[in-house]
């Protein structure tokens, strides 16, 4: 049964009825009866209603690598959420039936029941995830508040576009985050997504100022975004920040509104053998049968390998909440806490 629509945060009125929101970039301005952008925040006579507080679209187990996050627990299982709308429409959506579908079939979830069926599963960590968990801010602050009391880490899974208020909010109860960097074009992130690259930037930034675990994620789309000029200043971003933020460069293949053909994987592997000349880490994700290990930089030893979602993390040893590596004993580059 769905929850009494609880208040907007991050809403200011304008004349009459007529409201702001500013949870995002979009800063829409919705009049009395209609709702923004990302479809689940209202004008109700001119109070900013949320009437999706809690509408839970997925709720699954999955390995932490699907996220994909994979310096941070690995091997681990993660319990996932998902939820309505996103404040973005990119045309190649893989989940466009809930992101773009603020009415697609949901259950309605208290954050205490989120928190408790992340207990029942026996997880660890919460991912917030599969459309746009932000412009669920008001939600996910309450549940990330009770996760973090019952001692349970909050992985955040976003595009990563939002105003300062909410995204410091959101990250201070970040463990750890997975952000897409879906381009590093501000036209194209305004004319063909809807999003816009500077508040991106600005979240990445301050993710890895504020110390959480942070790594990046590209969908990569023949003609959109696979230009030599285009990655190049996408892997000067992430060094700018850190050399050792891991990157994930994802194939795509068609879905909803975009028919360009599907990534080559010959073409994804010369980009990421182009970025492991800047970055630390660098892997690729969506490709059948791709191996993707990560070695000690001591001994040169594995320590994770991950064959699709079949990850051995043999070569690693948890002592307390910091990996080594289980032959050389250094200190190896994964997060616990
Ligand atoms: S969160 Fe939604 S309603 Fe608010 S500004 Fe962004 S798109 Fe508009
Ligand atoms: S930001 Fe993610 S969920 Fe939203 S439309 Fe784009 S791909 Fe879909």
């Amino acid at each position: 049964m769905a929850i009494q629509a609880p208040q907007a945060r991050y809403v200011t009125g304008l004349s009459g009825t007529l409201i702001q929101c500013l949870l995002c970039p979009r800063n829409c301005r919705i009049p009395a009866g209609a709702r923004g952008k990302c479809g689940v925040r209202e004008n109700r006579d001119g109070a900013g209603l949320l009437p999706y507080y809690g509408a839970v679209t997925a709720l699954a187990l999955d390995p932490i690598e699907k996220k994909p996050l994979y310096h941070y627990r690995p091997g681990s299982s993660i319990c996932s959420v998902g939820f309505t709308g996103c404040n973005l429409h990119c045309p190649f959506c893989q989940n466009w039936r809930i992101s773009q579908h603020a009415d697609a079939p949901a259950r309605y979830l208290s954050p205490a029941e989120v928190i408790r069926k992340a207990q029942s599963a026996g997880s660890a960590q919460i991912a917030y995830t599969y459309s746009e968990p932000l412009v669920h801010t008001e939600f996910l602050l309450d549940c990330m508040s009770l996760a973090r009391k019952a001692g349970i880490a909050n992985v955040l899974i976003s595009n990563g576009c939002a105003g300062p208020g909410p995204r410091e909010a959101v990250l201070r109860l970040t463990d750890a985050a997975n952000i897409d960097l879906k381009c590093c074009s501000e036209e194209t992130y305004t004319r063909v997504l809807g999003g816009d690259l500077p508040a991106v930037i600005g979240f990445i930034n301050r993710a890895w100022e504020m110390g959480v675990h942070l790594e990046v994620t590209t969908l990569v789309i023949p003609g959109l975004n696979d230009g030599g000029e285009e990655i190049r200043r996408c892997i000067d971003l992430i060094r700018g920040i850190s050399p050792h933020i891991p990157w994930h460069l994802s194939a795509y293949h068609p879905d909803y509104r975009w028919n360009a053909p599907p990534t080559d994987p010959a073409r994804l592997a010369s980009i990421a053998d182009r970025a492991r000349e800047a970055l630390s880490y660098v892997y690729t994700g969506n490709i059948p049968g791709e191996i993707n290990d990560t070695s000690c930089v001591h001994c040169g030893r594995r320590l994770v390998r991950r064959l699709g979602y079949r990850i051995d993390t043999g070569g690693l040893e948890l002592k307390g909440t910091a990996y080594y590596c289980a032959h050389c004993g250094n200190a190896a580059p994964f997060r616990y806490a």
